[in-house]
């Protein structure tokens, strides 16, 4: 599809064959099954300023947290032995994390049988192979948005250029590379949006993760309007059709502001589920969310009953 073909179809009055489309191609492709992925937010120290993040270093109310070895890894056993087999390490941007420690408990989760994924920013080359030879098998890292003004003016820590550098080396070196952005930024136009998705699929991007902005009370965007969980909706199922095989979760600004069920529906195949230690959780605060008491066990178990109501096959 070409760009204006995707503007279009993102501005069609009625969406509801492109929906088809992208279930359909969903079914073919990647199955029923749905994939639940543990997030650990082990750490929101991080040295950036995105303008839109709640835990950006300007925030002078963050409450600054790093989880221990030994609570990062009690918490994947806990979530390995509640079902998970891939588990999300996430944090701030910190460029004094030290890689040998990161490194140990890659290996060690992955000595428990799961999957890592790592989401911890952008990198030097060097640091990301060496994650990449302790055993880390996917790495996450939205491109946000693919218009480099935009980026710009939201990023004052970096540019566009070298996100796409940090993507494409990720993917060099044999990650399952994951990149995604968000509808509703300031300045963006459906054409942004057209860019955004082109983009994904120029990078090889094996996950996308597409959701709504989501101003947070204490950054410069504060008054700025939520994004459409519709229009969010529709830009997931054009990647569905623009990547056939990728895992595409529901992020979890989609399911907070429109419901799990309607974001299946577009072609979704992946749910991310939270299994932060509450002391923490409230701490991570990139967008407010409500944050429920988190039990990791319970919350598989009716994550996987809500899952199979769908008519889907949670794995
Ligand atoms: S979006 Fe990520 S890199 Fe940017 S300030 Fe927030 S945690 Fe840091």
């Amino acid at each position: 599809m070409t760009k204006q073909e995707l503007v279009r179809l993102l501005a069609l009055e009625d969406f509801t064959p492109v929906y088809e489309e992208a279930d359909r191609i969903r079914r073919e492709t990647v199955g029923d099954e749905v994939h639940i992925r543990a997030i650990i937010e082990f750490s929101n120290i991080c040295a950036r300023q995105c303008r839109y993040c709640g835990i950006n270093c300007t925030n002078p109310n963050i409450k600054y947290y790093q989880m221990t070895r030994e609570e990062i890894l009690a918490t994947a056993r806990e979530a390995i032995d509640a079902g998970y087999r891939t588990i999300v390490l996430q944090s701030g941007e910190n460029p004094s994390l030290d890689r040998e420690w990161m490194g140990s408990i890659v290996r060690e989760i992955n000595g428990m049988g799961a999957t890592v994924t790592l989401s911890i920013g952008e990198l030097s080359d060097e640091d990301f192979r060496y994650y990449r030879q302790q055993g880390a098998d996917r790495y996450l890292l939205k491109h946000e948005t693919a218009d480099p003004d935009i980026y710009a003016e939201l990023h004052p820590c970096g540019t566009l250029e070298s996100r796409l550098h940090s993507l494409m080396a990720i993917h060099d070196l044999g990650y399952e590379t994951g990149s995604g952005f968000m509808i509703g930024l300031p300045g963006q136009t459906l054409e942004t949006i057209a860019e955004d998705l082109l983009l994904l699929k120029k990078l090889n991007c094996r996950m996308a993760g597409i959701g709504p902005f989501i101003p947070h009370p204490e950054t410069p965007l504060a008054n700025e309007k939520q994004g459409d969980p519709e229009l969010t909706k529709r830009a997931v199922a054009l990647a569905r059709i623009l990547i056939p095989d990728a895992n595409l979760p529901v992020t979890t600004a989609l399911g907070l502001v429109d419901g799990r069920e309607n974001a299946f529906a577009c072609g979704a195949n992946v749910v991310m589920k939270k299994v932060t230690p509450d002391e923490y959780k409230e701490a991570y605060e990139i967008y407010p969310a409500m944050l429920d008491k988190t039990d990791i066990r319970k919350d598989r178990k009716l994550l996987e009953e809500q899952i199979r109501a769908l008519g889907r096959i949670p794995v």
